[in-house]
């Protein structure tokens, strides 16, 4: 039996991998799933949302990406014997992580959500890691035609890469069926749906300090029109800022990260998205949530060409100025559900791929 090892440490690589290692044992396969550790917690617990959970679990005690690096390289190698492929999602220090040990092992690496780039030096580590997992990998699987083409410019091989939507997609798909028509969750109950609601998720690197003071400004303001909704992520460098800058205003209600189906339950239900997200910025123009994008540069312009997205950056005016644009209903093209990122067989196509490469 062909058994792969899958490896990942995020909840966004529980979100997009959980389908792929569904599909793959559907199709017969046997898989690993070995979680790094990055965020312990928030990978279990979103790997339970699709009744998985990891094989083997590593705790890493470094939170700074070089550091997590070097511990989790040595340590995933022997967790990877035997395996006919690795696989790893996006570009995370995780994901870099699985990609070297493999490397290293001599085993074929297979890359899920392959060839997104800003084309900047920016975001970063991100922006390096995918393009050094792209030196690495055996088989890509890239989720848009943008995403081929810069795989090719980078001269990956073309018998080497598969478009096949984003997986995340998929997940979406999945959940969205499931939470359709489902009460008001518990931890949602302090919203006042019956008001325009945006939904906030704010974490990256690039966005701490300086950026992330335009984005409460921004809140501040938008609190008095709307219900801002905005799960804290765990990163100290937003969680300790976020709330003790905004806690306490009416109107905005800030929670713990959200299990994935709650989060799918919020998008199916918000005015407005305002995220510096890569998985919201997917997940929204398939729901018909208008996305406003609070970074200065992104690797997924096609929720910008469908007209589904808007980068405003970080900067209080801009972000305000769309916000009330949306919520005055002045942007209804925003709202009209695409699928620029997937149609939802990606890891069914991504399975398929596999076993006839490795099965
Ligand atoms: N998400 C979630 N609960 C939350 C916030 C986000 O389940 O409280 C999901 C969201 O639907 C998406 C993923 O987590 O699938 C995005 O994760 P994150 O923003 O941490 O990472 P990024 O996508 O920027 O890499």
């Amino acid at each position: 039996m062909s058994v792969f090892v899958v490896v990942g440490g995020t909840r966004p690589e529980a979100v997009k991998l959980a389908p792929v290692v569904r599909a793959l044992r559907a199709s017969g396969a046997e898989v690993r799933i070995v979680a790094t550790g990055q965020q312990p917690r928030l990978f279990d617990e979103t790997l339970a949302c699709f009744d998985l959970s990891a094989d083997l679990r590593m705790e890493v005690e470094a939170a700074a990406p070089a550091a997590m690096l070097g511990q989790l390289v040595p340590r995933l190698g022997p967790a990877l014997a035997g395996a006919r492929a690795v696989l790893v999602q996006g570009d995370t220090t995780s994901a870099l992580a699985g990609a070297l040990a493999a490397a290293y092992a001599r085993l074929p690496v297979v890359h899920v959500e392959a060839g997104l780039r800003t084309g900047l030096a920016e975001p970063h580590p991100e922006e390096m890691h995918r393009t050094l997992i792209a030196q690495i990998a055996q088989l890509h699987f890239a989720p848009t035609s943008a995403a081929v083409s810069a795989l090719a410019r980078e001269g990956v091989a073309a018998e080497a890469i598969v478009m096949t939507g984003n997986s995340g997609i998929d997940a979406l798909l999945w959940m969205a069926a499931k939470v359709r028509g489902q009460p008001v969750p518990a931890a949602l109950s302090a919203v006042d749906w019956r008001r325009p609601v945006v939904l906030v998720t704010v974490h990256r690197r690039e966005n701490h300090g300086a950026g992330l003071a335009g984005v409460m400004a921004a809140l501040t303001e938008l609190s008095a029109v709307a219900e801002i909704l905005l799960p804290v992520h765990p990163h100290p460098a937003v969680a300790g800022p976020l709330r003790s800058g905004l806690a306490g205003l009416a109107g905005v209600h800030l929670t713990a990260p959200l299990d994935y189906p709650d989060f799918v339950w919020a998008m199916g239900r918000a005015t407005l998205a305002l995220t510096d997200s890569g998985g919201v910025q997917e997940e929204g123009p398939a729901l018909g949530l208008p996305v406003l994008v609070m970074r200065g540069a992104t690797e997924r312009p096609e929720g910008l060409a469908s007209g589904n997205a808007r980068m405003v950056g970080t900067d209080a005016f801009a972000i305000v100025a769309a916000a009330r644009e949306v919520l005055a209903g002045g942007a209804a093209a925003m709202a009209e559900p695409a699928m620029p990122y997937g149609a939802g067989d990606a890891s069914a196509r991504m399975a398929k791929a596999m076993m006839a490469r490795f099965g």
